[in-house]
């Protein structure tokens, strides 16, 4: 199916929440209504608002004709990627799309719900199977620290967004938390997203934390413990270990080896990665992060962001040769 290099789409990859998930990513980098300590993607660059058409439909869908046709095996077709999804103008049109031509896939949605306390936002979810809306913060102090909204953004206006949404959606509701220790992991924010909770009444919820660079280096992962006291002050039965995994697929190892190939030459961003091999920021960052965890890859962060070597290559020449590289973009 890489007849074609694909601009809309990428993998399928295997995803640890959804199973083989192929992405739809319907936003150019890095367009969010957030900009989040915690993001893999790292900082947003259009913090906005906005809908908009931004990649055109038609050239969407016909990316998606040509990979669906051949009925590949998937979990789940998932909107997610550069930033948030919602944002798109015309989301509730391809997801009705998908669902006309190949209902047998499941379509998720991954969303930081800011945006859903519009009627029409929440009207373009009816069709998916499953959306998975995060909520980091219930108080505004919180919410400004972690999530660094749009000024146009209030907290208190977002959960009744949530509220009213389940009210209205019947298909099935993950609430993904994203646990930072020593911001929103101290008893009274806790017990109060545990109110929200009870309001929003979501199938299921899911509690995350670091395991990739994030935005900012301050930001440290929550250990096992810390997670199960989070749980436990939440009090809430739904809280799950992870989602429906029904098949294990494969990364595409030809695009590791490129990275790989990249990175024995001069050290990168992912978003130099991006530029370079033509595969999208999540895609990418998957293979990183594996690459992290095999020790094959490290990453140091400049101030231009985190750079990505060979594990062990002593900085020489090559390096000195990239600084001056970086210095010229
Ligand atoms: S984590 Fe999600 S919501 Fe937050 S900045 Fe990144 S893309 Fe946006």
């Amino acid at each position: 199916m890489d007849k074609k290099r694909k601009k809309y789409l990428f993998g399928p990859v295997p995803s640890r929440r959804l199973g083989a998930s192929l992405g739809i990513d319907l936003l150019p980098y890095k367009t969010c209504t957030l900009d989040c300590v915690y993001c893999e993607c790292g900082a947003t660059t259009n913090l906005t608002l906005c809908r908009n058409e931004y990649v055109p439909v038609n050239d969407v869908l016909e990316e998606l004709d040509e990979f669906l046709k051949e009925r590949p095996a998937l979990d789940y077709v998932t909107f997610a990627g550069s930033g948030e999804p919602l944002l798109h103008s015309r989301i509730g049109e391809i997801i009705a799309w998908i669902k006309l031509h190949y209902p047998f896939y499941a379509v998720a949605v991954l969303t930081n719900g800011t945006l859903l306390t519009q009627q029409e936002v929440r009207a373009s979810l009816a069709r998916a199977d499953l959306v998975i809306p995060s909520l980091d913060a219930v108080t505004n102090q919180l919410f400004q620290k972690i999530n660094r909204p749009h000024s146009g953004l209030d907290c208190q206006e977002i959960i009744p967004g949530l509220v009213q949404f389940r009210r209205e959606y019947s298909g099935e509701i993950c609430l993904e938390i994203f646990v930072i220790p020593g911001l929103n992991d101290c008893m009274a924010e806790l017990e109060q997203m545990g109110e929200v909770i009870r309001q929003v009444k979501p199938d299921r919820i899911q509690l995350n934390t670091l395991d990739r660079p994030g935005a900012e280096n301050w930001v440290q992962p929550a250990g096992e413990n810390e997670l199960k006291k989070c749980s436990a002050i939440i009090n809430e039965g739904k809280i799950t270990e992870g989602y429906h995994r029904r098949r294990a697929i494969p990364l595409n190892m030809e695009h590791q080896k490129n990275i790989l190939d990249v990175l024995q030459h001069r050290r990168c961003t992912a978003g130099d990665l991006v530029g370079l091999l033509g595969l999208r920021p999540v895609e990418i960052n998957k293979h990183l992060h594996m690459l992290v965890q095999l020790k094959r890859v490290e990453y140091i962060r400049e101030k231009r962001g985190l750079f990505y070597k060979i594990k062990n290559n002593p900085p020489h020449a090559p390096d000195k040769r990239n600084k001056k590289a970086d210095l010229a973009r």
